[in-house]
């Protein structure tokens, strides 16, 4: 396990965005659902990806997950990431659908998987916005 967490910036967030970082403050992955044709999609936009209707709802997600690739990456020389090598950047697939890049933590980085059950976690930063990231279930 890493010596030190990779350190996260406050989110940049604009009005497509800002709900999802503040979903993440509450400890929540909020995802969107087309209200027309019933589409769940991440990142935020102010379309639906599948019809193009503007009436979407947001709402809260599991949290649960399946690691759907991974990498550990033993060198990386940006301060924020220098220092929790190695460190495992995957993607998970979110059991209402949507893939997500995503840090998984809490665990050996040699004992992650393709198809192991995760679960998000949430590491605050400043205005009550949050980074998600991945355990172990
Ligand atoms: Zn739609």
């Amino acid at each position: 396990m890493s010596s030190r967490e990779v350190q996260y910036k406050t989110p940049a967030t604009d009005w497509q965005t800002l709900a999802y970082w503040e979903g993440c403050g509450r400890g929540e992955i909020v995802l969107q659902r087309c209200s027309d044709c019933g589409q769940v999609q991440h990142r935020p936009r102010g379309l639906c990806v599948a019809c193009f209707s503007s009436a979407l709802e947001h709402f809260a997600a599991s949290g649960k997950a399946t690691v759907y690739t991974f990498t550990v990456t033993h060198q990386n020389g940006m301060p924020a990431f220098r220092d929790a090598c190695p460190y495992v950047l995957a993607y998970v697939d979110l059991e209402e659908g949507p893939r997500l890049m995503t840090h998984i933590t809490g665990c050996d980085p040699d004992t992650v998987a393709i198809g192991m059950a995760v679960k998000a976690e949430f590491v605050t930063t400043d205005r009550g916005l949050a980074v998600p990231r991945f355990i172990p279930a």
